[in-house]
């Protein structure tokens, strides 16, 4: 299968169409926001530099990145073919991962641009929801993924939980942050042939029948 590098905002949807892209066709799917989560509790100085990163919008320093994914790409399930969330996000990160592939003989793969107003990426962020327990997510503002009963998941009762990067201030530094770099990748990617866009703007669905076609088109 051919791998996937998605290239977005924060709350473009990568994360919804992965979920579907591992359904249908057995995806790994690989978010460097998730790795770097899962990095925040361990008391250590790494998990510090974490967190002060997270919570700011700003990106966490490279190496700690760097190390955690070139770690997961190793990973035998990897073979199958994966998608990439959140990684490379700058111009350094582009070339990182030009290596880890060269190092690793990675050859196919495919970058897909999510295209998004800032307005539509913002709304989308605010409203965002998760249920701790069975992972489904949620979206207060979007009548489609609104919960039964506020704040509460509909299949396990529990209470649904909001990251703590998913308000107003921080989604702004995020999304600047994400105009500050996304150029070179974009201009990388394109470079190579090796870069789609989608309109991200619309309902999922359609967003995801494009990248459906896409992928079986090769
Ligand atoms: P995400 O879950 O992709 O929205 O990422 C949440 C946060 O994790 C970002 O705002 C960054 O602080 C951090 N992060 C995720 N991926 C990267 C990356 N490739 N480089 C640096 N920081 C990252």
């Amino acid at each position: 299968m051919t791998n996937l590098i998605f290239l977005a905002p924060p709350a473009a949807g990568k994360g919804t169409q992965s979920k579907r892209l591992v359904e249908k066709y057995g995806y790994v799917h690989i978010s460097t926001g998730d790795l770097l989560r899962a990095g925040r509790n361990d008391g250590t100085e790494r998990a510090k530099r974490i967190i002060d990163a997270q919570d700011s919008g700003g990106l966490v320093p490279d190496d700690i990145v760097d190390e955690l994914l070139k770690e997961r790409l190793q990973q035998d399930d990897c073979q199958k073919g994966f998608i990439l969330d959140g990684y490379p996000r700058n111009a350094k990160q582009f070339e990182t991962l030009k290596g880890i592939f060269n190092e690793l003989n990675i050859t196919d793969y495919l970058a897909i641009y999510f295209d998004i107003s800032m307005q539509e990426a913002m709304e989308r962020t605010l409203g965002r929801q998760n249920c701790p327990k069975c992972k489904r997510d949620y979206n207060k503002f979007y009548g489609p993924m609104m919960p039964k009963e506020d704040g509460i998941c509909d299949d396990c009762n529990e209470a649904l939980v909001t990251r703590s990067d998913d308000n107003e201030e921080t989604f702004k530094v995020r999304f600047q942050t994400y105009l500050n770099n996304i150029e070179p990748l974009l201009k990388g990617y394109e470079a190579e042939n090796h870069l789609v866009k989608v309109d991200a703007n619309r309902e999922s669905i359609l967003v995801f029948e494009d990248i459906d076609k896409i992928i079986n088109e090769g």
